[in-house]
């Protein structure tokens, strides 16, 4: 291979040592990595694996960002290409139509800090931008605490360039109908590609309208919705978006950006009951200008995190804490709007709670914001041969719902005799939450599943999704199947197919994968310390 490709391969054990875990619960060393040097690297290393598959030999390739990956999609046993090394340009920047395109292995943190300079922003900007790479966060449709007004990454993805299987490069973006038609008759990859997609939506259009699961965000399975409008127009980016390189290898993205908005205003509730949070969220939700975040954080967070570091929460809050904090940020760019907005939502609040706090002071939020920023802290924490376990941590459920979700947290973890801390996006109903474990140990290990599969049943049960914004990955791809009818993961199978013939592409993530096949994937120890030198090894 190195004679074929401009960048380093590397197959030291060093290198497969330091590629073989993400930032999930799992494990799998690779045979090799690639630094692709530019886009024809990524072609030809995607066309040597396809001529040994034809010739039944199937070596696979995984597409590394930075490996921050939480859901075990950023490993794989085969060749692992890794992106950021030299594909990190920013090749395109309209500053006033706010239109960008990137090498998908930037990092996230200079895109943003590009964009800011500009008074612009990507508000679905993961919290682990300074570690990770757009193209990442493109592969895993990343979302963030702003996601709740401003939507997911899929929102902001223009255009992309994309390494099919085969090694043939496509272009994607919204196409007429009579563009369309043109790629129709292709008689290329990527031709056969258009018309077996057309054509799996054409027969299945009722399938897939009842595949809609009623929440603000998902990113589990494929999208299937967004690809083809009412008005003919077709565009395959909505399903690159959040498949995890199951289905084909980005190496350039347009981008839309947003306006960063003008002076927020943080408002904070301190409630008592979780039926409490779920009527203000829903009353917050009914506004008609929506705040920029709702978040939410426990009374168990606060008082661990204070345990963990005494002086952390020392000038913001003094226990006895509060049950619940909502955090609710609002901006607007009319002062008299904003002072208008204010004063609905600390009408619809005070129904619920006196205590309430309006802080105008931007310094004086960050400091607030500390409350939120205090699940960083647990997250970081490791108690002996305990760590906090990326497991259940990123379902999702239509809003009306959230009580009986965090009902059902507290529930499952008192079971499990184990500490609870909740934390996470309520205004989308998507919390996080994760159980100190052993994973050296084979009880906790079997706790761990036994979790999982509660979890993920409470979810389905309550109308939700396993996935708001961290993806299947492995982790949750076992579940996938139940989560969805039949036929519609029988549809998220031929897309699989379709894309992927000979199964190179991150085979074992998102789709076709057992229990089975993951339990023994499972390290013996847990931290997220690889985050701080995640630093591709070219
Ligand atoms: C502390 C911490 C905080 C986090 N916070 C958030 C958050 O707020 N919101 C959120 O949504 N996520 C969050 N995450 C999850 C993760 O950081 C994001 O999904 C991030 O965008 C992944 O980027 P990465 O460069 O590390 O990608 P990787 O982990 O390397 O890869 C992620 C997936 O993308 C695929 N991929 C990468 N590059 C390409 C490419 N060029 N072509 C095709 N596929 C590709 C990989 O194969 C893999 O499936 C967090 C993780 C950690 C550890």
């Amino acid at each position: 291979m190195q004679e074929h490709v401009v960048g380093e391969v590397m197959t030291n054990n060093a290198a497969r040592r330091y590629f073989s875990t993400d930032n999930s619960i799992f494990t799998l060393t690779p045979s090799v990595i690639v630094y692709p040097k530019n886009e024809n690297d990524v072609r030809k290393t995607a066309r040597f694996t396809w001529q040994l598959a034809e010739r039944n030999r199937i070596i696979s390739i995984t597409a590394r960002g930075s490996g921050t990956d939480l859901s075990g999609a950023a490993i794989g046993s085969g060749i692992m290409m890794a992106f950021p090394a030299h594909l990190n340009h920013v090749q395109y920047f309209d500053s006033k139509e706010g239109i960008v395109v990137v090498e998908a292995g930037l990092n996230f943190g200079k895109l943003q800090q590009l964009l800011l300079g500009y008074g612009r922003f990507l508000p679905p900007a993961p919290a682990s931008l300074e570690y990770s790479t757009v193209g990442g966060a493109v592969a895993n449709n990343t979302s963030s605490m702003r996601s709740f007004k401003y939507g997911d990454m899929r929102n902001y993805v223009r255009g992309l360039r994309v390494v099919l299987a085969n090694g043939e490069v496509i272009e994607t973006g919204k196409l007429t109908k009579k563009e369309l038609n043109r790629k129709l008759g292709l008689t290329t990859f990527e031709g056969e590609i258009y018309r077996s997609v057309d054509t799996l939506l054409e027969e299945n259009k009722e399938i897939i309208g009842k595949s809609i699961i009623n929440v603000t965000k998902n990113v589990a399975g494929y999208d299937l919705v967004d690809i083809k409008q009412n008005d003919g127009s077709f565009d395959l980016t909505p399903l690159f978006v959040g498949s995890q390189g199951t289905l084909g290898l980005i190496t350039e993205i347009t981008l839309d950006s947003d306006i960063v908005p003008n002076d927020t205003t943080l408002v904070v509730a301190y409630l008592e009951s979780i039926q409490d949070v779920q009527s203000a969220v829903l009353s917050l939700r009914d506004l008609k200008e929506l705040p920029n975040a709702i978040e939410l954080v426990d009374a168990n967070l606060l008082a661990y995190v204070s345990s963990i570091n005494a002086n952390y929460l020392k000038d913001v809050i003094a226990p006895p804490y509060p049950k619940f904090v909502l955090l609710i940020e609002v901006a607007n760019d009319k002062e008299h709007k904003q002072k208008k907005l204010i004063k609905i939502i600390q009408k619809t609040l005070s129904k619920l709670t006196q205590s309430i706090v309006i802080e105008e002071d931007s310094d004086k939020q960050k400091i607030i914001w500390k409350l939120r920023d205090a699940s960083s802290l647990l997250s970081g924490h490791i108690e002996g041969h305990l760590s906090p376990i990326p497991l259940i941590d990123d379902g999702i459920v239509p809003v009306d719902k959230l009580a009986a979700l965090i009902d059902s947290i507290y529930h499952q973890f008192t079971k499990e005799h184990l500490q609870v801390a909740i934390w996470g996006h309520a205004g989308d109903g998507n919390l996080h939450v994760q159980p100190y474990l052993n994973l050296g140990q084979v009880g906790d290990r079997q706790k761990a599943f036994r979790m999982l599969e509660e979890y993920n049943r409470q979810l389905r049960e309550l109308g939700g999704s396993t996935t708001g914004q961290y993806n299947d990955g492995r982790l949750r791809a076992p579940y996938l199947d139940k989560l969805y009818s039949e036929d519609v993961y029988k549809l998220f199978q031929k897309i699989k197919t379709i894309f992927d013939p000979y199964g190179t592409l991150n085979p074992g993530v998102k789709i076709n994968v057992s229990l089975d096949e993951i339990k023994p994937l499972v390290r013996n120890e847990y931290s997220i310390d690889h985050i701080y030198d995640h630093l591709p090894l070219s």
